[in-house]
């Protein structure tokens, strides 16, 4: 009997996936995590079902059925992946965690070498996309800008620049991380941030096999916002500089209007455009002071981030 088969003995990995519509991804993912790691390692998988419209919750029932190392939880409603990660990660019971994709884009072989990283010492090992393939050139430089962002504007310079959302975490990483009770956030960032010692191992991401993907572009702008708002204050202080050199700018451009015989009000719609420009800036000024405004009250009502309908323990 492998090792890996027996109850009594904990695991060593719990791979943690978070599943939106994946009934047809997950058995097949199931399997291929059989075949990278039964002969590596003793792991469990904890699959957070995002309140999906389709049989994923049956599937993962199944599996837990034949396989107690299969555990499964569903949400009440669709939280968003990174939620679903961070429940997962409250429930592992191994020594480090693998946070990987339902739909095989993720190959499970890249396993055993996070694990080699890990057993050096190394308390996070992103898995960093070479090749990405079936992926738009639009997804592709919208991928890049935000990693940029990330690195250059925000300050997490230890993000990768080809982008990560395939990683393995130590345990110690998964407790720290309960510490964080905020509701608007990228997992991501978050580990980033921490500051435990990194590294990465390249690996070339695959197309979905199964499905379409979840991430619709509305996801992606609130994660990119909620990436900006989290961890800088920059577009505050952007807001201060351009109000600034609005008021020096206008005030030159007001003395020498006055300083002129003719002086204001010979082209109004050269004013008017101008009104119109300032207010829309103005306005602009107000949605980014909102997005943190919104946070900041969102965040003081303190919510659960997750609510569980169903779990197959
Ligand atoms: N996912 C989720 N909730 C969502 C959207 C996606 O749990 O609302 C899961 C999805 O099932 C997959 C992972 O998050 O396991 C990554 O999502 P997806 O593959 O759809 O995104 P993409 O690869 O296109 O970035
Ligand atoms: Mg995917």
């Amino acid at each position: 009997m492998r090792p890996s088969t027996k109850p009594s003995a904990a695991p060593v990995v719990s791979v943690v996936t978070p599943a939106y519509n994946e009934a047809e991804n997950l058995p097949l993912l199931y399997a291929e995590l059989g075949k990278a790691l039964d002969n590596e390692v003793r792991w469990e998988w904890i699959v957070v079902d995002d309140h999906s419209t389709d049989a994923t919750f049956k599937v993962v029932a199944q599996l837990a059925a034949k396989d107690p190392r299969v555990r499964g939880v569903r949400f009440t409603r669709n939280f968003g992946s990174h939620r679903a990660i961070l429940c997962g990660l409250e429930r592992m019971k191994g020594e480090c965690a693998v946070v990987m994709a339902a739909d095989l884009q993720d190959p499970p072989e890249v396993v055993p070498q996070l694990l080699a990283k890990w057993r050096e010492g190394l308390k996070v090992v992103w898995a960093v996309r070479a090749k990405r393939e079936g992926v738009s050139p639009w997804s592709l430089m919208m991928s890049r800008l935000y990693y940029f962002m990330m690195r250059r504007f925000v300050g997490l310079k230890d993000m990768p620049a080809e982008g990560a959302d395939f990683l393995l975490l130590d345990r110690r990483v998964a407790e720290a991380l309960r510490e964080f009770h905020e509701n608007h956030f990228s997992v991501f960032a978050m580990i980033t941030w921490m500051g435990f010692p990194q590294a990465g191992v390249v690996y070339d991401k695959r197309a979905r096999l199964h499905g379409t993907s979840g991430w619709s572009l509305e996801k992606k702008l609130k994660l990119a916002l909620d990436s900006i708002v989290s961890f800088s204050y920059q577009p505050m202080r952007l807001i201060s500089g351009l109000g600034f050199f609005s008021v020096v700018g206008g005030g030159l451009w007001l003395a020498a209007q006055l300083s002129e015989p003719a002086g204001l009000g010979e082209d109004w719609t050269r004013f008017a455009a101008v009104v119109l420009l300032v207010s829309g800036v103005q306005w602009m000024m107000l949605g980014v002071l909102g997005e943190y405004l919104w946070r900041a009250l969102d965040e003081a009502r303190r919510r659960p981030r997750f609510l569980i309908e169903e779990s197959t323990e």
